[in-house]
């Protein structure tokens, strides 16, 4: 038997707020909090084997960014991509963003980016759990 999921816990960028009382193909299903602050229902399944774990406004900013599509005007977790400050570090253009939570400017390397690795802006992120690992190169 898996263990039960409990209020709190992580799976991505989600956390476990509460069970909405329904099943999904008999599967309990949770109301997930994503680092953006969006809540999102999702069955217990979907949250152990992974096809649940952002929110569909997340995943769609994460998915722009692998493609190399245009990102700037666009938020993800804590962030919005602001404008390409037209330098580079260690060959990764730095955008300019904004902290959805303190308003302060930032700049941030596309790579942290499109690894999930920018969650809010610096100050801010030192008071939120670290991103976990996405598995994206
Ligand atoms: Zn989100
Ligand atoms: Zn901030």
């Amino acid at each position: 038997m898996a263990q039960m999921i409990e209020a709190g816990q992580r799976f991505k960028w989600f956390t476990t707020v509460r069970k909405t009382g329904r099943t999904y193909r008999n599967s309990p299903e949770w109301v997930c909090r994503c680092t953006c602050g969006r809540e999102v229902n999702a069955p217990e399944f979907a949250l152990r084997n992974g096809q649940a774990g952002c929110c569909y406004p997340c995943a769609e900013t994460m998915q722009i960014m692998r493609a190399g599509g245009k990102i700037e005007g666009r938020s993800v977790q804590q962030i919005t991509i602001m404008k390409d400050t037209g330098t580079t570090q260690n060959r990764s253009k730095i955008y300019e963003c904004k902290c959805n939570l303190c308003g302060n400017l930032f700049p941030a390397r596309f790579v942290d980016l499109r690894k999930g690795q920018v969650v809010a802006c610096p100050e801010c992120a030192k008071k939120l759990p670290p991103p976990p690992d996405l598995g994206i190169r």
